[in-house]
């Protein structure tokens, strides 16, 4: 049992990368192997959390990091001190605004901070609100520059994935040698670890376009990372690997990733605020119509007002479900707030729930009693005349025909490649893996993947 004198302690960071390089998970992982080899005990894998999505100014994925150690007392001021040090150490800036931050937290996460977290997914904090939230928590904020990734690092450490719906990723990392140069991975060894393990990962492959997805493209230090359902689907696929690089080390990750976390909350148009994210129901009330660059606008009005649905071209098969819809359709749709456009919010469509089809009719002249050609209108109460026999027929109109709707009720999603972070990948039930897992049995050393 724990003395009274050790307890949990919660490291939350945010915010060191940039375009020009660096990755959170980087940090976390460098951060909790240091304290692992320090012979401290984890009582979790290190959580990645993604944000709210929908925040323009966090473009890169949005992900915030905690990890959680038993910490004795004494131990508490070794342990910030060393983390503050990594922090420093693997934060790559730009002058676009690298605001990285750590925020410490002893003893149980209190109520206040996982409500805080839970609102993080939905809407835009500000830092303000963070630094109070971190003050009455009894949260230590260490901003190293801007205070903005104050908000994330709060956030990650409220986030209580281990009581959440959760996935898990395993992320390899490059040596800094290699960094910037193509990742060098056998592309036909991903597709057999896909074939191999399609129910226990998700989102490694692209099947529309046959893309890769298991591999960044940018200066970051990830060469590679898979996500799947529980710790030992990720590794056995990650084993099935081949690498042509060296592999600097590896972690897995307990994260919110694949649960559409972020789309949990019901909105009415009339409430909509700018970047916040959610689901609204209503009616189609005109025609999609598809705008230059091939996405798709239609408008939805629900019980409170209208709102535009933008579903964008990259979506894919998304998009081609949209041009299909009709006015008096029924749908859900998932995503968020993008901006006004004329007083009107336009909603970022990511996921669109297709719940009743109204009936296509069509209104057309008949054909001709007899030739069989088809009938043309005089003009307004004027009747049809065969356009091919000239034969007339003042009290003939049009009749209706029904055509058949290609969609059915159902969710739809983008392909992988047009998937946010957060996307459930399906609509299958989760598996809660709490079990008896061990973090410790996880730890992974690059040596035996080399
Ligand atoms: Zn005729």
């Amino acid at each position: 049992m724990q003395g009274p004198d050790i307890r949990e302690f919660h490291i939350g960071i945010d915010d060191t990368d940039s375009e020009k390089g660096g990755c959170t998970t980087y940090t976390a992982t460098v951060l909790f192997q240091e304290l692992f080899n320090r012979g401290l005990r984890p009582f979790d894998f290190p959580w990645l959390v993604r944000l709210n999505p929908n925040i323009p100014w966090k473009t890169r994925g949005n992900g915030a990091l905690a990890v959680h150690f038993f910490v004795e007392e004494e131990q508490i001021e070794d342990v910030e001190r060393v983390a503050i040090e990594i922090v420093e150490k693997t934060t790559v800036s730009s002058t676009r605004g690298t605001d990285p931050a750590v925020v410490f937290l002893r003893g149980k996460v209190p109520r206040a901070l996982r409500e805080y977290s839970t609102r993080a997914l939905h809407d835009v904090l500000s830092a303000r609100e963070a630094r109070s939230v971190a003050t009455s928590v009894g949260a230590e904020v260490h901003a190293l520059m801007g205070v903005r990734g104050v908000i994330g690092s709060l956030a990650a450490i409220g986030a209580g994935l281990d009581a959440e719906e959760h996935t898990f990723e395993i992320i390899a990392y490059r040596v800094r040698e290699n960094l910037g140069s193509p990742r060098r991975i056998d592309r036909e060894s991903v597709k057999l670890m896909n074939a191999k393990y399609e129910d226990g990962t998700f989102n490694n492959l692209d099947p529309e376009s046959g893309r890769v997805l298991v591999s960044p493209h940018g200066l970051d230090p990830v060469l590679l990372g898979i996500r799947g359902y529980s710790p030992q689907h990720v590794l056995s696929a990650f084993t099935e690997v081949k690498f042509c690089e060296q592999i600097e080390r590896v972690m897995i990750f307990r994260t919110n990733q694949g649960t559409d976390a972020h789309l949990g909350k019901t909105r009415r148009a009339v409430d909509l605020k700018p970047h916040q994210s959610g689901i609204l129901t209503g009616r189609v009330d005109d025609m999609p119509r598809v705008i230059r660059g091939g996405h798709v606008i239609f408008r939805l009005r629900d019980d409170s007002g209208l709102i535009d649905c933008a579903v964008y071209r990259p979506t894919g098969s998304l998009s081609t479900v949209a041009r299909d819809l009709l006015p008096g359709d029924r749908v859900s749709v998932y995503g968020g707030v993008r901006g006004w456009r004329e007083g009107t919010p336009t909603l970022n469509v990511e996921k669109l729930e297709v719940l009743n089809l109204v009936e296509k009719i069509e209104d057309v002249n008949p054909m001709c009693g007899g030739c069989g050609g088809r009938c043309e209108s005089m003009g307004r109460g004027q009747g049809l005349r065969c356009k091919k026999c000239g034969e007339r027929m003042e009290d003939a109109a049009k009749i209706q025909v029904r055509h058949e709707r290609h969609l059915h009720p159902t969710i739809f999603i983008p392909p992988p490649r047009a998937r946010r972070h957060l996307t459930k990948p399906d609509s299958r039930p989760r598996i809660m893996s709490n079990g008896c897992l061990r973090v410790e049995d996880f730890q992974l050393r690059a040596e035996d993947y080399n």
